[in-house]
């Protein structure tokens, strides 16, 4: 504890009192409680990373930490990167701060001889190819969709720990929407099981299982790793999983330091086994817990808060959670703005402009959002910036380090610093290394993927800059070392761009201006959750996360239809009913309703037939193709014949392959359903 800050501490008492005045009082009684178990439950922004941060830094400063001896764990790869390079500014080094996974793949690294009897097995680097085995070996006839939701299945058993015969059981309890019967699931994750097991190879879910499996039984691993590692910290404890709990507890061994934080309303993994309770139970667990409460938001003005805990406030209210109402701290801001558009490329065109109008009026692009329900929503803003000169950057693709023109330009720049440098000339070399590649300092290529590679080699000179700016005597061999820390470490250099990605990636983040777009229902909420009323409540967090990850210019937008002439039947987002001001343009003319109306009433094959054809040509209008090539009128005969009402359904049909489904199968669904 603090008292313990002997004579060698005075000095370092100095920094431990600079830590704890960067916080509020509340934040200070969690910070300065640096022994026993803590829990922080607190909304969006309110500082809980930060505490967290600045827990650490006076645990460190008072003597109270050894840095080596602390783990501080997150669940993406960008967060655990985000908590070290606050603890750096904080001057805090050597803690550990990784992923769930990282630190399991790091402890079972290394005793994997002790407990495997041989070196690290490898790791299944494609679940799906190994569950189409085992299905087709359980004569399931599968596709994409039924094989990816197949392995959803395996993972959700996996990390709530249920094994194949747990599995009808326990996910007819937890009302699961399995591809197929229960029992046949079942056999299929035990066939997926035991082919990993024959190849000697580990899928991800393995990884934290043996790595927790080793310590509970292992004695000598135990004692090691609990010397090792004393203080542990667990930011968006929220999303813990039953699995990830179980390797926390291995950690612990009956110690108590340990040190949570999270936001149930921020739970948005619990389709995949995350569970709130552990949370939401701590003191329960802990009765001697120091519970702290947060509610002054930091982060976002006064008219994005109010958006947020009115979104919130609307949800159903759920048991043994506290009502956390956020209170703005900041100066007042412009108030959140909604767009309905016509299409997505007219909503992207209109975002893309907004962009370049915040970055011509001084916001650095880094500091916008561009923030959508799924990855593929991405492509339409990523040509509506290219088209309006705005540069941006995907999160949540391929990690930075892994991208192909990385490694080669790194192994480049390795083979460079082999031969020797000049002092002072880092930038200029590592541009004439990169330009060997073809790469074209002024000249960015308009999109897709050459664009991404010249992003990422545009990045590695932009660190080259930064580097030179803290040292200027930094050399090429300086610089190819801090990039295979860097890469060790797994972070990526920030690009200068405005930042595109899914809500779920968003967590934790924040930027000054945040565009949450395509807002339309069956996307927010997602249609593979409208037939569970938990799920949708799911989506109305994830929406939570994303309009709270906003400092000062929030918008949110959605188009009535996918392509220009399509169907403009998309109703907006029903978690916008009550936020949208009653002067914003509203989604639901009278027409609309009108024509619900009279195809309930007629409900003929045929009709719908005439329908599905004059959506047909206006999308192949758009794209200018030939109809056919859209659909042939066989599919939509099966379609109007049979109504499908979910993506599954219509998956079945002929003629709907994956990029069909991924294509046009909102489209259809909603002129089916009109
Ligand atoms: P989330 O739930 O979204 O992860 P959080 O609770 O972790 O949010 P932080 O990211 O730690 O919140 O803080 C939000 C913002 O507010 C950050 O920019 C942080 O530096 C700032 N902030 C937090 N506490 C204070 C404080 N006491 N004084 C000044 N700024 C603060
Ligand atoms: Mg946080």
């Amino acid at each position: 504890m603090s008292q313990m800050v002997g004579a060698p501490g005075a000095v370092r008492a100095t920094g431990a009192e600079v830590v704890l005045a960067q916080l509020d009082d509340e934040q200070r009684a969690a910070a300065s409680a640096v022994s026993g178990p803590v829990c922080i439950l607190a909304g969006a922004g309110t500082g809980k990373t930060r505490t967290i941060t600045h827990r650490i830094a006076y645990g460190v400063h008072t003597g109270a930490f050894v840095p080596e001896q602390v783990l501080a764990v997150t669940f993406t790869a960008r967060a655990a990167g985000e908590l070290r390079t606050r603890l750096g500014g904080l001057g805090v080094g050597g803690v550990q701060a990784r992923t769930f996974h990282a630190a399991a793949m790091r402890q079972l690294r290394y005793f994997a001889p002790q407990v495997l009897g041989g070196p690290m097995p490898g790791l299944v680097e494609n679940k799906l190819r190994l569950v189409a085995s085992a299905a087709s070996r359980a004569r399931l006839t599968t596709d994409r969709t039924s094989l990816r939701d197949l392995a959803g299945e395996i993972e959700w058993a996996k990390t709530t720990l249920a094994t194949p015969e747990d599995y009808p059981a326990r996910a007819r309890a937890a009302g699961r929407e399995p591809p197929f019967e229960a029992p046949a699931v079942a056999q299929v994750y035990a066939s997926y099981e035991s082919a990993k097991q024959r190849d000697g190879v580990l899928d991800f879910e393995d990884l934290l299982l043996v790595t927790a499996f080793a310590i509970e039984e292992h004695a000598p691993v135990a004692r090691q790793i609990r010397a090792q590692y004393r203080h542990f910290v667990v930011d968006e404890y929220q999303d813990v999983n039953p699995l990830q709990q179980r390797l926390l507890d291995a950690w612990l061994g009956g110690r108590a330091d340990v040190c949570v934080v999270g936001d149930p309303n921020q739970t948005i993994y619990s389709f995949t086994g995350a569970d709130p309770d552990y949370l939401l139970g701590f003191a329960d667990r802990y009765p001697d817990a120091e519970v702290v409460k947060l509610e002054r938001d930091y982060r976002s003005t006064p008219q994005v808060v109010a958006l947020a805990n009115k979104l919130i406030g609307q949800a159903p209210p759920r048991k043994g959670l506290p009502g956390l109402r956020l209170l703005g701290q900041r100066a007042e801001g412009p108030a959140p703005r909604f767009f309905e558009h016509p299409d997505e490329p007219t909503e992207a065109a209109a975002v893309a402009q907004a962009c370049r109008a915040l970055v011509e009026a001084g916001t650095p692009a880094s500091e916008i959002a561009v923030l959508f329900r799924i990855n593929a929503q991405s492509e339409v803003y990523e040509n509506a910036l290219s088209a309006a000169g705005v540069p941006y950057v995907l999160r949540g693709g391929e990690r930075f380090f892994e991208r192909p023109e990385v490694r080669e330009a790194v192994l480049l720049l390795r083979g460079a610093a082999a031969g020797g440098s000049e002092p002072g000339a880092l930038v200029p070399t590592v541009r004439d290394v990169l330009a060997s590649t073809g790469w074209v300092e002024h000249r960015p290529p308009p999109g897709g993927a050459a664009r991404d590679r010249w992003q990422s080699l545009a990045a590695l000179v932009d660190l080259a800059v930064d580097l030179v700016a803290e040292d200027p005597t930094i050399d090429l061999p300086g610089f190819v070392t801090h990039l295979a820390a860097r890469a060790d470490a797994q972070h990526a250099p920030t690009v200068q761009g405005v930042t595109l990605a899914s809500m779920h990636a968003a967590k934790g983040l924040e930027w000054d201006a945040v565009f949450v777009v395509g807002l339309v229902d069956g996307v927010l909420p997602i249609a593979q959750s409208l037939s569970r009323p938990e799920a949708v409540e799911e989506e109305r967090r994830l929406l939570y996360v994303a309009v709270t990850r906003a400092r000062e210019h929030l918008t949110l937008s959605w188009s009535l239809a996918r392509n220009p002439g399509g169907r403009r039947s998309r109703p907006r987002s029903r978690f916008l009913t009550g936020l949208v001001p009653e002067s914003a343009p509203t989604a639901a003319p009278a027409a609309r309703r009108q024509k619900r109306a009279k195809v309930v009433l007629e409900g003929e094959a045929g009709e719908l037939f005439e329908r599905l054809r004059a959506w047909r040509s206006a999308t192949a209008q758009a794209a200018s193709v030939p109809a056919y090539v859209v659909l042939t009128d066989a599919t939509l005969q099966a379609i109007a014949e049979s109504r499908p009402g979910t993506l599954r359904e219509l998956a079945a049909l002929p003629g709907i392959g994956a990029r069909k489904l991924e294509l046009y199968g909102e489209d259809v669904l909603a002129t089916v359903s009109a």
